[in-house]
């Protein structure tokens, strides 16, 4: 058997080997490392595939998020409210920009940001939210987009882990997971659904006014060259890695249902486990086969007799990896102590912290690991 791996990047890598070394080569011989014509290709690329009108590429999915903030001219004071159990980087740049974080309780189910805490958080000094697909499950974006046209709140997806899924709405129709706010982020970090060898990162709007505004701000606040009219930053995606991006991305849907039917997999082996809650999915319940609303960026587990950290060790000692997504939710964080938060605000992110395991999640797992996986953790638990 191939040697489980959390995430298992050179098995991806062998199997278009060719075309990427090719296409860095080729760069490397252009010398266009910075701005190139491959991050040309690669945001039109992923304009089309999106269906969204401006993909401006950054350095990492944490600028993209930062970069976005600024981008609506948001000032110190202005509240921001995301969900409490995410990774550190959703809340970090807010606090980075001095602007207040609001954190919110997520829904028991789908790990996302809880539509009645969201609501209760809402203060004349909110100004956005920041729904975070977490998981690879696209967060409720309708009731989302209800609640900010009602206070008049901008909404930016953090989409760093579910590129390519897409979100239903009620008449039946879809849109992809990142364009259906004001604007969205994600993060091309290699272990992500479409990752590239490196840093990399990207925002989306459908807004004329905002991408442009953006664009300079990526590139230190610039619109003619050396002339800078506002404070931007220095973020930019390099081209090696917009080369990989752009062979990548045509793969991406085989990745994403190679993703779902290891979760299915999955799924079905730990069926019979009263101790183990598997994921869910907001849309179909069940894990179905033709929608693609949960791309898997992670399979997370609630282990409900306690023994989570017990199952933690005895994976590790049994040589399978797995992780814990979030040990500590972020309202507990040194960083973002905040007196406003009571603990009875967030019984489900503190029950989240204790029960959740993470397994190995990615698009070469085969069913002989994925039995031994699921063997070793129904005999355990
Ligand atoms: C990975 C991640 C980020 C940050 O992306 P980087 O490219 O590592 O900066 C932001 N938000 C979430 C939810 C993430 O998973």
């Amino acid at each position: 058997m191939k040697k489980i791996q959390m995430v298992d990047l050179q098995s991806q890598y062998q199997k278009i080997q060719p075309e990427i070394d090719s296409a860095i080569h080729d760069v490397v011989a252009s010398a266009a490392f910075i701005n190139g014509p491959e991050v040309k290709k690669f945001q039109s690329d992923l304009e089309a595939y999106l269906d969204v009108k401006h993909v401006i590429p950054c350095a990492n999915g944490t600028d993209a998020l930062q970069i976005a903030m600024m981008g609506l001219g948001l000032e110190q004071g202005d509240e921001v409210i995301t969900a409490d159990f995410t990774f550190a980087a959703t809340v970090e740049v807010i606090a980075l920009l001095k602007l207040t974080p609001v954190l919110v309780d997520v829904d028991p189910k789908t790990f996302n940001i809880d539509l009645e805490a969201l609501k209760n958080a809402i203060t004349p000094k909110t100004k956005a939210i920041v729904p975070v697909h977490l998981f690879g499950q696209s967060a409720n974006m309708e009731a989302i987009m209800k609640i900010a046209e009602e206070h008049n709140l901008y909404v930016i997806e953090d989409t760093a882990q579910a590129i390519g899924a897409d979100y239903t709405f009620k008449d039946g129709s879809t849109k992809k997971a990142g364009t259906i706010g004001t604007l969205g982020t994600t993060s091309f970090f290699p272990s992500k659904n479409l990752g590239c060898y490196g840093d990399g990162g990207a925002i989306f709007t459908n807004d004329d006014e905002l991408a442009h505004t953006i664009r300079g701000m990526v590139n230190h606040g610039m619109y003619k060259r050396y002339y800078h009219d506002v404070v931007g930053v220095n973020s930019r995606l390099d081209s090696i890695q917009a080369a990989v991006l752009r062979l990548k991305l045509p793969h991406l849907d085989d990745y994403c249902s190679a993703r779902r039917k290891a979760a299915r997999y999955y799924n079905n082996g730990f069926r019979s486990n009263p101790n183990i809650i598997t994921p869910v999915t907001e849309k179909c319940g069940e894990i179905c086969d033709t929608c693609n609303c949960h791309v898997f960026h992670q399979y997370t587990l609630k282990i409900t007799n306690g023994k989570r950290d017990e199952l933690h060790q005895h994976l590790m000692d049994k040589g399978i990896p797995n992780a814990i997504y979030y040990p500590v939710p972020l309202h507990n964080q040194k960083a973002y102590l905040d007196d406003r938060y009571k603990e009875e605000l967030f019984k489900v992110t503190n029950e989240l912290s204790k029960t959740v395991i993470s397994l190995p999640m990615h698009t070469e797992l085969d069913e002989e690991q994925q039995d031994l996986i699921i063997q070793t953790i129904m005999e355990f638990v």
